[in-house]
């Protein structure tokens, strides 16, 4: 359960954040949870998620925390040595393939990023 309190019973990345499923945790406070994407498309590929349970930033009221939510992506690419570049991606709504509808931040990184990302 988030500290908010908002935490949906059926949603993967609720449960990843209650720990009902495992997933390998690079980073953890009482906020946010950064985990390593199981299907990783770069060397690093780690997905930042507020335990909030919130669908995507459209839907998202609170600025402080989209702040702080991007400040621990960035934390995450500092931790991974992502020194020479990363990138962030949002995916919001189904147009943009957004899979898992519980906001989350992909940071990826450790090779060269195309553009544009198709
Ligand atoms: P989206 O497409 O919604 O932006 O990203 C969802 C991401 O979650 C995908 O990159 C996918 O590989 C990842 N993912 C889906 N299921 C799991 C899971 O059970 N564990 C982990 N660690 N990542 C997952
Ligand atoms: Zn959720």
């Amino acid at each position: 359960m988030s500290p908010s309190g908002t935490s949906d019973p059926n949603c993967l990345f609720c449960k990843i954040t209650r720990k009902d499923i495992p997933a390998n945790i690079v980073s953890e406070d009482d906020e946010f949870v950064a985990f390593r994407d199981i299907n990783a498309q770069a060397p690093s590929h780690v997905l930042v998620i507020p335990k909030e349970h919130i669908r995507n930033i459209s839907e998202a009221g609170d600025a402080e925390q989209l702040g702080k939510l991007f400040q621990k992506a960035c934390q995450v690419a500092r931790s991974e040595k992502l020194d020479g570049g990363f990138r962030v991606v949002v995916n919001t709504g189904d147009d943009a393939g957004q899979t898992v509808h519980h906001v989350h931040v992909h940071v990826m990184g450790g090779r060269r990023m195309n553009w544009p990302p198709g």
